[in-house]
């Protein structure tokens, strides 16, 4: 029997030790293939936390689940069964020794991605996987029992067992450009549309771009258009050339679309909780009361905010700041509350996906079994990996969805060929 992983990131990989690991204890006589289209596998691998590779986060299963926005506990169960002790204790055991920082992200202790590849590959060739590299599929069809994969080259392979490992369609200089996604829809799966994610965004309109450079240690975004309106978060915010970025837009940028309109608040209450223009101004108004001698600038260089930024908001609303804040009306107080904690900007995410580092959207969930990633619609097909409506904030947790969805396919498929499950 012959089984073939499209794709050779960390979950194609995963997948196929996985199951070859099975496959050889049973002394079970299958051929694992991996279909890389790159002349190597694991290109994003070693691109992954600068080069450092952030293999993971040592944390439980319980708490990983709540950093995959609103699908996370879809993961649950293989994050129980391959979570990241598990994961640790492998590569460990492999001769990869690892540390934990403090904020529980997991790296290799040579900083080097390339040492994880590297002995992911020699388990891989120990098992017996077969590596089959510049081999890009370009269609997946099933006849009766056996699927027909063909490759750009014009070759077509037979398997019995397919596991679908393209990852998802940023950064594709790294060889996933969403062939997944189009191999999976032809055999009827349902796409939820890609977009980029763990991604700065841009803000075409308005002059906060002068303010590139300067972060907000706490600031506060608001949606305030699109399916997710409503919803707000408050995390570490940089200003960028072309718009946002910093923690706050990088882990829920998800959560965000192109035309989307939202609001930033730059100075929320300390425990996070967004300030409103109302007590803004009112804060302002206490200010002013105490200091109206003093120019208006001194008087808001006391808040805690970057002095670059105090001028933008005088000089956006059009408010001299050399004047005497006793002179300042509330016909001026209201828009540089408005500025300082409801500053509107409609977003973009165009161009994003060169350079985001997951995608958010994918074969969707309702049609996987989140045991063993087995497709509901097409027997003898898994998916794994990020090409699935998956996507983790930073930390280790893209990586730990890549192995534990892996580890996972390549199970359930290598116990269907061994007959242990139905297929
Ligand atoms: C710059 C960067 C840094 C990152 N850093 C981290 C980090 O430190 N920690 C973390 O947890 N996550 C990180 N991520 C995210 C993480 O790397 C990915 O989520 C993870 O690699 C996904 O694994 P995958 O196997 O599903 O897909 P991929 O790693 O994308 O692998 C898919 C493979 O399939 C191949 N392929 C695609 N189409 C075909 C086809 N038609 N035929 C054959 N082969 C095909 C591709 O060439 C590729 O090798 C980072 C991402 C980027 C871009």
């Amino acid at each position: 029997m012959r089984l073939v992983v499209i794709g050779g990131g960390p979950a194609g990989l995963f997948a196929a030790l996985s199951a070859s690991t099975v496959c050889k204890k049973a002394s079970f006589p299958a051929v694992v293939t991996v279909l890389e289209r790159n002349a190597r596998p694991g290109q994003k691998l070693l691109a992954s936390g600068s080069g450092q590779c952030n293999l993971t986060q040592n944390a439980s299963p319980e708490e990983l689940v709540k950093h995959y926005g609103d699908n996370g506990r879809f993961l649950l169960p293989v994050l129980n069964a391959c979570p990241p002790s598990r994961v640790m204790d492998w590569f460990t055991a492999w001769n990869v020794p690892l540390i934990v920082r403090e904020d529980g992200k997991v790296f290799p202790r040579s900083l080097r991605a390339q040492d994880v590849l590297r002995v992911l590959m020699e388990r891989c060739i120990e098992a017996g996987v077969e590596f089959k590299n510049e081999s890009r599929v370009v269609s997946l069809n099933r006849e009766l029992k056996t699927f027909l994969i063909n490759l750009e080259q014009g070759a077509t392979l037979a398997a019995d067992m397919v596991i679908i490992a393209t990852g998802g369609s940023s950064y594709p200089t790294t060889g996933s450009t969403g062939d997944g996604y189009l191999l999976a829809k032809a055999l009827g799966h349902t796409i939820v549309p890609p977009h980029a994610a763990l991604t700065g965004v841009i803000a075409p309109q308005g002059t906060l771009g002068i303010l590139s450079g300067i972060s907000f240690a706490l600031a506060g975004l608001t949606l305030l258009s699109g399916a997710g309106k409503g919803r707000y978060w408050n995390g570490p915010l940089l200003i960028t050339h072309s718009g946002i970025s910093g923690p706050l837009v990088i882990n829920n940028s998800r959560y965000l679309a192109s035309g989307d309109e939202v609001a930033l608040c730059f100075l929320p209450h300390e425990d996070g909780r967004l300030r409103t223009p109302a007590e803004m101004e009112s804060l302002l108004k206490q200010l002013i009361d105490n200091q109206g001698s003093l120019q208006l600038q001194t008087v808001l260089h006391q808040l805690a905010l970057p002095k670059a930024f105090i001028s933008w908001v005088l000089q956006d609303c059009g408010v001299d700041g050399g004047r005497k804040a006793a002179e300042i009306g509330k016909k001026q107080l209201a828009p540089l509350a408005r500025a300082i904690v409801a500053t509107k900007l409609t977003i973009s995410l165009k161009g994003c996906l060169e350079k985001a580092m997951v995608t958010a959207g994918g074969v969707a969930l309702s049609e996987i079994n989140r045991k063993t990633m087995r497709s509901q619609l097409v027997e003898g097909l898994y998916l794994a990996g990020e090409v699935m409506d998956i996507d983790g904030d930073t930390g280790g947790y893209n990586l730990q969805a890549a192995w534990s969805t892996g580890w996972a396919a390549g199970q359930a498929a290598a116990a269907a060929m061994l007959g242990a499950l139905p297929s």
